[in-house]
């Protein structure tokens, strides 16, 4: 799948999984993507994903 056909709300969790693989400080658990992660900056990428994802399921 290319970049082009991602919702924000996609493209925003694609982010924050980066992030955690890349992260020493993130414990999230990839097998459960739904828990907020620990991390300040995963917690901030976590938020603006969620909000992005509600906004898109509320369509
Ligand atoms: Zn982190």
């Amino acid at each position: 799948m290319s970049a082009a056909t991602l919702t924000p709300a996609q493209k925003a969790f694609g982010e924050l999984a980066d992030h955690c693989i890349l992260c020493p400080g993130c414990k999230v658990d990839l097998g459960r993507p739904v828990d907020p992660p620990e991390c300040p900056e995963a917690m901030e990428r976590y938020r603006s994903w969620f909000l992005l994802w509600r906004r898109e399921v509320r369509r």
